[in-house]
């Protein structure tokens, strides 16, 4: 709970959640499913905006784009018919295992990029699929995931991320998440997907990002510069791949040591670089 919790506003209209997010003399914060602010015990939280009045939910796929709601639960995300066929179902596989059904009913795609978890599936898909995050405060603000996740808190005080958004690609294209957790459906402990988009037989755009590995999920940017442009090449994809993780320095915690995640890093890395070619070449 939020021990020094005393106002809780629904507002209806966004020009009305941001008014009350501006005031400086009550701390009041946006809240979306409460899964990750609830339990945080905050005492510096007076005062919480619900979130689910704004009308912030949903997903729209376009000619292009796709643009997640951010007030989309993590169990719509999984359950979503195109969400499950695009990119081989990037984003619906890492919704589901990134929480178990009661904590997806709840939790949103919002409240997910805020709380920043540095191995969270989703956050890990949603950058190897060059997401980019909307935030209103004053003004509208458009910026990729990448660096939304340098100071999440930053970039939203004062304000509402109102919805996420990634290139709907129509060519060819392959995807996949690999994750070592200690069963399938913990926490990972370390986790890598990449999305690589093939023109003829050679590599034109190759993304690839590392969870729980460093103090944030982040992307492998020398691994996808070496590999564009190239023809595939499964052992060159491997060897840079674990030449990258071998220059991790990840902390170490009660779930895994440093080491431990740098040798996995090693293993997830290539994992899903070969496993998401092979998709985009129909195998
Ligand atoms: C049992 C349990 C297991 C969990 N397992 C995992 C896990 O495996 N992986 C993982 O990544 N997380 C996990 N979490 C953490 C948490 O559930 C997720 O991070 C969740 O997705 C947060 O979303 P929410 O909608 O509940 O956010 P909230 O708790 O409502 O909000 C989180 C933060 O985001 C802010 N916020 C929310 N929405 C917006 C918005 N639209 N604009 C601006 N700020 C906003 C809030 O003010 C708050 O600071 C777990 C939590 C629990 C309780």
């Amino acid at each position: 709970m939020l021990p020094n919790l005393i106002e809780y506003h629904r507002p209806t209209t966004m020009s009305g959640a941001l008014r009350l997010l501006a005031r400086r003399k009550v701390r009041t914060v946006p809240l979306a499913g409460g899964t990750a602010l609830v339990p945080s015990r905050d005492p510096s939280v007076e005062a919480v905006v619900d979130l689910s009045a704004l009308n912030l939910a949903g997903i729209q796929w376009h000619a292009q784009q796709a643009h997640l709601g951010a007030m989309t639960t993590l169990q719509t995300l999984a359950s979503d018919e195109i969400a499950q066929r695009y990119a081989n179902g990037l984003l619906t596989e890492a919704a589901r295992v990134c929480a178990t059904r009661h904590i997806r009913n709840v939790a949103t795609v919002g409240g997910t990029l805020v709380a920043g978890d540095a191995a969270c599936d989703l956050l890990v898909a949603l950058l190897a699929l060059d997401a980019r995050v909307t935030v209103r405060i004053r003004r509208i603000r458009t910026l990729a995931l990448d660096e939304f996740l340098n100071a999440p808190s930053a970039y939203v005080d004062g304000g509402i991320i109102t919805r996420v958004n990634f290139p709907y690609l129509q060519i060819p294209h392959g995807a996949a998440l690999v994750r070592i957790a200690r069963a399938p459906s913990d926490a990972a402990i370390v986790n890598a997907a990449a999305f690589v988009v093939l023109d003829g037989g050679m590599c034109k755009q190759v993304r690839l990002a590392l969870g729980g590995v460093a103090p944030r999920v982040i992307r492998a940017a020398s691994v996808e510069s070496e590999l564009e442009g190239r023809a595939w090449d499964d052992a060159l994809a491997a060897r840079i791949a674990e030449q990258f993780a071998a220059s991790l320095t990840p902390p170490s915690d009660a779930r895994a040591s440093s080491e431990y995640r740098r040798e996995m890093a090693a293993v997830v890395a290539p994992r899903a670089l070969q496993q998401a070619w092979a998709r985009a070449q129909g195998d």
